[in-house]
């Protein structure tokens, strides 16, 4: 480890623009420089996300993206561009890219809102001349009125009310074309927090997401005395077939994994990229014998598969995971639940893995 990144990096209030004197500029450049450090010390590709990355370690903000590095480091002794990239998504890139998609949507359905309540409110104002115009003829015509003032009357009203039916059709026309563009604009602003969702390889739930969702079930599960598990699976020797095959046939695999995982959930169920080549199921209203049934049941698929590289037919050779599921008990926490079910997880990769621990 480098000097640097044993001790803690700044907090937030620390940093560059914070401290006394230092031109911002120069706070900056150093902050710049340890990321191409880090870059090179851990021999991460120069590109722009991975430098992103390093940059916001070094800058310690937001301050989970040093937390979750250290321990990855801690973990296996070094970081790779995988491991970058999932700090990338869970932490930075809702944050640059999504976020500012989102604001810009949100902005563009504030307007066409805006839109609608003038044409409505236009609408209301011609409503209002038109029954001004009604109770003003009414009190021109007393009963003296002579024949041909009622009928000069009877016209006004009529063109009065040939007008107020031209301006209904307009209004309605505007408002339908206003009413298709906010559905569009809905549309895109839900497949945008969608995607946030997402994990961009293989389309399962992505850390956040799955932390979101763990804390609601708990909640539920806690509010409704209802029994549910949660399974955290790793795909056992992934290295391995990285190193054999290439990390391109490498993701296919873990796609590969994912669509089977995403096959066997149903309802609430939601299958989730735990990181790398870990995953994990949230199961409410299940029991553990049923999580353990679920889980046997993809081994059986993953068993079955047989993975051949698509040039020359080589065998991939044989898919395995290991299996570890905790039961959700009624003073759970979501960290609890979560080291209970690693700790199973462990316990079934030192027991040989390709196998289930409850
Ligand atoms: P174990 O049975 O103990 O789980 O062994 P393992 O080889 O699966 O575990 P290890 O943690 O040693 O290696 C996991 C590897 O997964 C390391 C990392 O480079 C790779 N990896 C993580 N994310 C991705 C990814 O998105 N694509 C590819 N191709 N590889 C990845
Ligand atoms: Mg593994
Ligand atoms: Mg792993």
């Amino acid at each position: 480890m480098l000097d640097f990144m044993k001790s803690a990096p700044a907090k937030p209030e620390e940093t560059a623009e914070k401290q006394s004197g230092a031109p911002e500029f120069k706070a900056i450049e150093a902050l710049a420089a340890k990321a191409l450090m880090l870059a090179d010390a851990y021999q991460t590709p120069p590109i722009p996300k991975t430098y992103a990355v390093w940059y916001s370690y070094a800058a310690g903000v937001p301050e989970e993206v040093a937390a979750k590095i250290n321990g990855m480091i801690e973990k296996s002794g070094s970081i790779g561009p995988y491991e970058l990239d999932q700090v990338h998504q869970e932490y930075l890139l809702a944050t640059e890219q999504d976020r500012k998609h989102q604001e810009l949507l949100s902005r563009h359905l504030d307007r066409e809102m805006a839109e609608i309540a003038k044409l409505v409110q236009g609408h209301l104002t011609s409503s209002e001349n038109y029954s001004g115009s009604l109770k003003n003829t009414a009190t021109s015509l007393d009963d003296r009125a002579s024949p041909a003032q009622v009928r000069t009357a009877i016209q006004f009203l009529l063109s009065e009310n040939a007008k107020m039916r031209s301006e209904t059709v307009k209004l309605n026309e505007s408002l339908t074309q206003t009413r298709a563009q906010v559905r569009k604009l809905r549309a895109n602003l839900e497949k945008s927090r969608e995607k946030e969702m997402r994990d961009s390889m293989t389309n399962l739930a992505n850390r956040r997401y799955f932390e979101t969702s763990l804390a609601r079930e708990i909640a539920e599960a806690r509010a409704h005395g209802s029994p549910m598990c949660l399974v955290i699976i790793d795909i056992d020797h992934f290295k391995r077939i990285n190193d054999t095959h290439g990390h391109i046939v490498g993701d296919d695999v873990l796609r590969y994994f994912a669509a089977i995982l995403m096959s066997n959930v149903k309802g609430r169920d939601l299958a989730a990229r735990y990181g790398g080549e870990e995953f994990a199921l949230i199961l409410p209203e299940t029991r553990i014998e049923q999580a353990h049934a679920l889980c046997s049941h993809i081994m059986d698929q993953l068993e079955k598969s047989r993975l051949v590289l698509s040039e020359g037919k080589t065998p991939i050779g044989q898919l395995t995971a290991s299996f570890g599921i905790s039961q959700f008990c009624p003073d759970d926490t979501p960290e609890k639940l979560l080291t209970r079910a690693d700790d199973k997880l462990y316990e079934a990769k030192n027991a040989g893995r390709n196998r289930i621990a409850r």
